[in-house]
């Protein structure tokens, strides 16, 4: 058989390059224990920051609902699939994040996919934090405007930019909390450029949602910024949430356009009506057991307090996001596969996901975990990074 598009080649070079990936095999719910590859760990590398995903009450909600509307959506929202359960949560999340209306979509990928490319068009200009998620930036690829990528959270590059528009539209788009990073974007300054140029602002808050802000309402409510300074918020359910799912809020008129025009929101299945519900559920949760917030912050602190005593160098981070940077790829591998053999997972997250020789292990924080927990990660940690210096 030929090899047009050179698969084997491709494959053998990230073998080479120690940027081969491969799955682990999940065998027990999430939480902060789990059992992955026939081994029980301790679990500091998924996104549910707030443990919900295996919540009792959530788990029952999805499991009512499937028996009243059964498990498959069956069309789109705009067919038949627009269930009771998926508009209940489109209001809830509207007045949660204090938007005047929220719109579901079935993941945060087609959400920002979707959202950005039904706003621009060819003429337009996209400009973009250059750590953002893959699907902001696939985004501005599909919308055909011109993508502009300024410095990491630079103010003053974006002004640059945004001073050479000469009269085009623009939409300014950035992470809340950067995903790799765990940093939080100066948005209350970007915001304020932006309206002085007459841009839009765009924030994916998939890592602030849940965990910022009071009682977790996101990085908008943490930085209080209304609807006016920030015309379009996205977050996703599948993390802090613990569910599945995303939704961008904002005014009436974005999320009318977006149910006329947008199309990775029109052409596509309805997530099921009882994770919709599930969903609802979750967020009823975090809102009623507020220790979830308040544990994981004080976590987050401890970890960082930690890790300093142990001479453990973090980059700035107060969020469920803690990566320790270690450079090169083999390193990282390393330093997770010493970590996996005292029973404790964290990923090592390589190129091209993050940019070439800042390698690192990204530990997430749950408030799943115990204050007991952190202890052994921090002292496994020591000790690995001591013998990797050896
Ligand atoms: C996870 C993530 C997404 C994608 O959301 P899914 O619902 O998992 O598709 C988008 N943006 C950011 C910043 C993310 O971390």
């Amino acid at each position: 058989m030929s090899d047009p598009f050179q698969l084997a080649q491709r494959l053998r070079e990230k073998q080479q390059q120690h940027l081969y990936r491969r799955r682990r095999l999940l065998e027990s719910a999430q939480s902060a224990r789990v059992r992955v590859d026939g081994r029980d760990v301790l679990n500091f590398c998924s996104n549910d920051y707030l443990g919900l995903a295996n919540h009792p009450r959530v788990i029952a909600a999805l499991q009512n609902a499937a028996a009243e509307m059964g498990v498959g959506s069956g069309a789109s929202h705009l067919v038949i699939g627009h269930s009771r359960f998926h508009h209940q949560l489109e209001e809830e999340l509207a007045a949660f994040v204090g938007r005047p209306r929220a719109l579901l979509f079935s993941t945060g990928f087609m959400a920002n996919l979707g959202v950005i490319s039904m706003l621009v068009d060819r003429s337009d200009i996209v400009l973009e934090d250059k750590l953002n998620h893959a699907s902001l930036l696939d985004g501005a690829l599909l919308s055909r405007g011109q993508l502009q990528r300024y410095q990491h959270n630079d103010v003053a590059n974006l002004l640059d930019r945004l001073n050479a528009l000469d009269g085009k539209r623009a939409l300014v788009v950035t992470d809340s909390v950067f995903s790799m990073d765990g940093d939080i974007a100066s948005l209350p300054a970007i915001a304020a450029l932006c309206n002085q140029h007459n841009a839009w602002l765009m924030v994916d808050d998939a890592h602030g949602f849940g965990v910022l802000g009071k009682n977790g309402r996101g990085a908008l409510d943490h930085c209080n910024l209304n609807t006016a300074q920030v015309p379009v918020y996205m977050a996703t359910l599948g993390k802090a949430l613990g569910t599945y799912g995303a939704f961008v809020a904002g005014s009436d008129d974005l999320i009318e356009c977006l149910i006329q025009e947008c199309r990775p929101y029109i052409y596509t299945t309805a997530i099921p009506p009882a994770v919709a519900a599930a969903t609802l559920e979750s967020l009823h949760v975090l809102q009623e057991e507020s220790w979830r917030v308040d544990h994981l912050h004080a976590l987050i602190r401890q970890f960082r307090t930690g890790a300093m005593q142990r001479g453990i160098a973090l980059p700035e981070s107060h969020t469920a996001i803690q990566p320790l940077i270690v450079g090169a790829s083999e390193n990282a591998l390393q330093l997770s596969e010493q970590l996996l053999q005292q029973n404790i997972l964290v990923s090592a997250i390589r190129p091209p996901t993050v940019p070439l020789n800042t390698a690192r292990l990204r530990i997430t924080l749950s408030a799943a975990h115990t204050e007991s927990d952190l202890e052994q990660l921090l002292d496994a940690l020591h000790a690995a990074l001591l013998s990797c210096k050896e």
